[in-house]
């Protein structure tokens, strides 16, 4: 038996949790069996705890949309018992049992071997946020953005992803400038690197389609009228990699900037991205991350307060990652 975090669907369709024993052999298929030692919080996470999006695709359901541990055991010659791996979507937490959670059974096909150097702990410190934010910046990269082409923006800045989106740009040398809600956080935005901070209400309603040429590229996971804003406003060529959709899922934007400006808009998905995309960001975050940033951006919490710090996430009250010790 073990401990995880269950959500069950009463019958007025309200998504309900709670921590339960669950027997082992409940476990959905898979060829490995993770003792978890750590899960995280994601905008998902807190989407599905709560109920306020169809997230979880059938009930019971355990959420976590990563995790990190060891291999208990395994039927994967790719898997021993004793290494230490960790697990970014796949539907993890959404269609199959996931990592908030003492143990998961799933695919070898979807585990990842956690970079040496860094503890489950402090690859739970990145998770799904931090991996996400590499993966946007490999698209700025891909499309042949460089520091000399102008400054770049991060919106949703406070976030997960965004914290660690400013971290990795400006350590690349880039100018960067930070989106938020959050103005009394600017001091600790500048500590991150970022190099101006700008309110995220004067891009967060309709705009003309063509504005003021800005920034060079940008990492978007605000979705609604900001990406729309943040299209209009990039350089000729420009580049912004859209991840999220934390102001909503719309996009009431124009040609304009895509016909006009050559501006190219690259979508990031961390669910479904293969593998070969993935031990790459991994590596890079292994040797990119500044050790300093995880363990300042990181609340530590347990089992026991993941539903109401998923009801924080979602009103914009928690700074950077929450890491979840399972134990
Ligand atoms: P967080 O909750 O940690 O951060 C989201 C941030 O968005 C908040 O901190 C806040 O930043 C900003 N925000 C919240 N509400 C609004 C709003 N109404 N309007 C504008 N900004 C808002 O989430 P994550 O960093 O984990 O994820 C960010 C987004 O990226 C989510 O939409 C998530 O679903 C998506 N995502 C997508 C992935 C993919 O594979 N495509 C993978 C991971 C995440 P501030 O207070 O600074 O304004």
């Amino acid at each position: 038996m073990f401990k995880g975090l269950l959500l069950t669907r009463s019958e007025d369709g309200q998504t309900q949790a709670a921590i339960t024993e669950i027997d082992e052999a409940q476990l959905p298929p898979g060829d490995v069996v993770v003792q978890i030692s750590h899960s995280t919080l994601n905008y998902k996470d807190g989407l599905a705890i709560t109920g306020k999006a169809p997230v979880v695709r059938s009930f019971p359901m355990v959420p976590g949309i990563d995790f990190a541990g060891v291999v208990q055991s395994s039927t994967d010659a790719r898997y021993r018992e004793g290494d230490a791996v960790l697990l970014n979507g796949w539907g993890v937490g959404e269609t199959h049992w996931g990592g908030l959670a003492q143990r998961a059974r799933v695919k070898a096909d979807w585990l990842v071997s956690i970079p040496g150097g860094f503890t489950a702990a402090q690859a739970m410190s990145l998770g799904t946020a931090g991996y996400t934010a590499m993966l946007c910046v490999m698209a700025l990269q891909r499309e042949g953005i460089e520091p000399s082409a102008g400054p770049v923006l991060v919106t949703g800045a406070n976030g997960g992803v965004g914290t660690i989106a400013i971290s990795l740009l400006a350590q690349l040398g880039f100018e960067v400038h930070a989106s938020t809600g959050r103005l009394e956080e600017a001091a600790y935005l500048q500590s991150l690197g970022a190099k101006e901070v700008i309110d995220r209400h004067t891009l967060g309603s309709a705009g003309k389609p063509l504005q003021k040429e800005r920034w060079a590229g940008a990492v978007d996971t605000v979705g609604s009228h900001t990406l729309a804003n943040v299209c209009a406003s990039l350089k000729y060529g420009g580049v912004v990699a859209a991840c999220g959709l934390a102001q909503g899922m719309d996009f009431p934007a124009s040609v304009a900037p895509f016909i006009l400006r050559g501006v190219t808009l690259s979508g990031v998905d961390s669910v479904m991205a293969p593998m070969s995309r993935r031990v790459q960001a991994w590596e890079r975050l292994a040797r990119e991350i500044s050790p300093d940033l995880l363990a300042r951006n990181t609340e530590t919490i347990g089992l026991g307060d993941a539903v109401a710090t998923a009801q924080r996430l979602l009103t914009g009250q928690v700074r950077g990652r929450v890491v979840v010790d399972v134990n």
